[in-house]
């Protein structure tokens, strides 16, 4: 098992300064937190997936019955980066979440940030973002925390997409906002590396039922963030061949694909299977 980190250990994107920072949260709780409800009455739930889960798996009917925790907070974690990185983060952030959480209003698409596209009969919301790239770097940024996590003990990823995430942010590493936009207008990368999928439905019935679940390894990587599923891919042909269509390969677009409502409720029973399969119930 992971241990939990120290006080007095090295920030885990830096490696110089000390990780100091407590309360980080592994995903960034302002784009993912509409499962914990109104303030007043929150809800949210996380899956824990290891062999409890298992234990809630009923034989006879197939069915995984979760063990659900009830959660006041997205998951979070002391002492995993150093002041100036957490800054730096918030500085993507800052910039990403609006478009995330505000790209619709009332199954309308929020022309400001986002508007509706259709690729092989498919639909995504193309988010307006002004350089894409920011939008990776905020996708890159959950998987990274969620690598790095003590706590998150079954959630890896490949050695090497770890290595290119860390040293990607590294790059754009910024002390304020103009300082980062300044770095990410000019083309250090041509094509992007590592491609990511981000997934949500055309609409949630309570918002309060979906969960956070960090997928245990293997390719893709996937993170079901509340009303989102990340993926990340560890090359841009291993994406193709999953999906032509859904993977964000460029940095000339960055899409959600937008599933009908039924197809995601599929989607989350698929992912709730998979995890069955690696636990061998
Ligand atoms: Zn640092």
């Amino acid at each position: 098992m992971k241990n939990l980190r120290q006080p007095g250990e090295k920030c885990l994107l830096c490696l110089q300064n000390f990780a100091t920072q407590t309360n980080s949260h592994i995903l960034t709780k302002s784009a993912f937190n509409k499962l914990l409800g109104p303030k007043s009455d929150r809800k949210g739930m996380q899956f824990k997936i290891n062999s409890e889960l298992i234990q809630n798996y009923n034989a006879s009917t197939k069915e995984v019955i979760p063990d659900t925790t009830y959660i006041q907070d997205i998951p979070k974690e002391d002492f995993l980066f150093c002041p100036e990185c957490e800054s730096y983060f918030g500085i993507i952030e800052d910039i990403a979440v609006p478009f995330f959480k505000n790209y619709r209003r009332n199954e309308k698409f929020d022309l400001q940030y986002a508007e509706f596209i259709h690729i092989n009969n498919r639909s995504f919301a193309r988010l307006k973002i002004d350089y894409p790239l920011i939008a990776f770097l905020f996708v890159y940024i959950q998987f990274f925390r969620a690598a790095v996590s003590k706590s998150l003990k079954d959630f890896k990823l490949p050695n090497v997409v770890q290595k290119g995430l860390s040293q990607l942010l590294l790059q754009y590493k910024s002390t304020s906002k103009s300082d980062f936009i300044g770095k990410i207008k000019q083309p250090f990368y041509a094509k992007i590396e590592y491609p990511i999928a981000i997934l949500t439905a055309e609409r949630f019935v309570d918002d309060t039922e979906n969960f956070v679940l960090f997928l245990p390894s293997y390719p893709p990587n996937i993170i079901f963030a509340d009303q989102f599923i990340l993926m990340l891919f560890p090359t841009l042909e291993y994406s193709l061949k999953m999906d032509p269509v859904l993977p964000n390969v460029d940095q000339s677009l960055i899409k959600i694909g937008v599933m009908p409502y039924a197809e995601w409720i599929e989607f989350r029973k698929g992912l709730l299977q998979t995890i069955l399969k690696i636990y061998k119930p």
